[in-house]
């Protein structure tokens, strides 16, 4: 019996569980510091009313003879999936329901989808990022090169003739930066894509904080972009469903690479390897697209664009320069005074109790960077910019 190997080629995943252990130290030592933390990449505002109602009445039919449901269609129910196609109608993107698989998040199926691929694809995946796209990749023993992400591109990097990719990862609006392409952006990659014969996994969790209408919410909304690019999208940061679990693909018809169809060989993975999400689930996730649902997720999307927009205009008073928080829940501000990222860090949690996340830990090209984020309760987030302002106003 051999392991695979290339688990061991994996960085240890210290990030989070360093940040734990600092506040951990210094909470101990100083017990009397009210810690704010605006770190956290995980939703703070429960359920709205109307999933909650649908997921209520969902568990009463399981618990009926007459309504049932046990195993269902691997790849979602048709109630869910029109509603999704009916959410991309709205953006003139066009979807059959046979394009939409519904999932249990995107973290799965960012990760699932790589059994499609040949190990011997090179990868190209912008540097700083969402770890899942480098940790996965390297687990199936991938080649990884990366596209940097920095100042001088509004961390938003365009294609590179000189760089051969076969898979190119795209995050708009982006983990950490909260950078989004517009068009032109996109239509460079998927140009890039065709010409290379090469595929997009497009991740689109952070769709819906997407407020400048000139904006694209979904790489289908350039032209061609079907023939090239799959889309993974959740209900995590939309609904607030990061603890109750649903999200969705979309691996268009057009999708054919070297002769054969990628929806077809996904729905082959799914239905032998995944059994679907729980119907009562995707009754609760079908209810986000209710005159109700629609109107209570997007009151919970501006509470947290709020706590962007105190965050960012007290970064715009300090002049201290950032990306994000605009169409985005992410601040990727600049370290002042050319500080390192974890040095930024020990600063801030010292001197004003606040808690971010080092940029550096998403990539080399996060040094001197830090990441903020607006998953936090207005009060607090009033507080901690009040104190940020203090500390570095001085
Ligand atoms: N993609 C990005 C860029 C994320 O930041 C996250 C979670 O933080 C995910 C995907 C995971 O989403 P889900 O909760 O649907 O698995």
């Amino acid at each position: 019996m051999k392991i695979n190997q290339h688990y061991l080629e994996l960085e240890k995943s210290y990030l989070f569980t360093m940040i734990s252990k600092k506040v951990a130290q210094f909470q101990q030592q100083h017990p009397e510091v009210d810690i704010i933390r605006l770190g956290i990449g995980d939703v703070t505002l429960p359920l709205c009313p109307a999933v909650v109602e649908a997921l209520e009445n969902a568990s009463a039919e399981m618990g009926v003879k007459e309504t049932f449901h046990g195993y269902g269609p691997e790849q979602g129910y048709d109630f869910l999936k029109e509603k999704i196609a009916g959410y991309y109608a709205e953006k003139s993107v066009s979807l059959a329901p046979d394009e939409i698989f519904i999932s249990d998040g995107a973290k799965s199926d960012l990760g699932n989808i790589l059994d499609l691929f040949d190990a011997d694809n090179t990868v190209l995946i912008p540097d700083p990022v969402y770890p899942v796209y480098v940790d996965t990749n390297i687990m199936a023993g991938r080649k990884v090169v990366f596209a940097n992400a920095d100042a001088s591109n509004g961390f938003l990097p365009l294609p590179d003739e000189n760089t051969d990719a076969d898979i190119i990862y795209i995050c708009s609006p982006n983990n950490p930066t909260g950078a989004v392409y517009d068009h032109a952006g996109l239509k460079a990659w998927v140009d890039y894509a065709k010409k290379r014969d090469a595929v997009i996994l497009f991740d689109a969790a952070y769709e819906s904080f997407v407020a400048d209408p000139a904006l694209p919410r979904s790489i289908y909304e350039i032209e061609g972009a079907k023939e090239v690019a799959i889309e993974f999208c959740s209900f995590s940061k939309t609904a607030g469903f990061t603890g109750t679990r649903c999200g969705y693909t979309i691996v268009p018809e057009a999708l054919v690479c070297g002769g054969v169809g990628l929806n077809g060989l996904w729905l082959r993975r799914q239905t032998t390897k995944f059994n679907g999400v729980p119907y009562i689930i995707q009754k609760g996730a079908a209810a986000v697209f209710s005159e109700e649902g629609r109107r209570q997720t997007l009151a919970n999307i501006d509470y947290y664009r709020e706590n962007a927009r105190i965050l960012a205009d007290t970064l715009d008073r300090l002049g201290i320069r950032y990306t994000g928080g605009k169409n985005s829940p992410y601040i990727w501000m600049e370290c002042p005074n050319g500080m390192k990222s974890w040095e930024f860090f020990d600063y801030l949690l010292e001197n004003a109790g606040v808690v971010g996340t080092p940029g550096a830990g998403f990539g080399t090209n996060g040094e001197g960077y830090f990441r903020l984020t607006a998953f936090n309760d207005h009060e607090n987030t009033e507080k901690a910019a009040k104190r940020i302002e203090k500390l570095l106003s001085k």
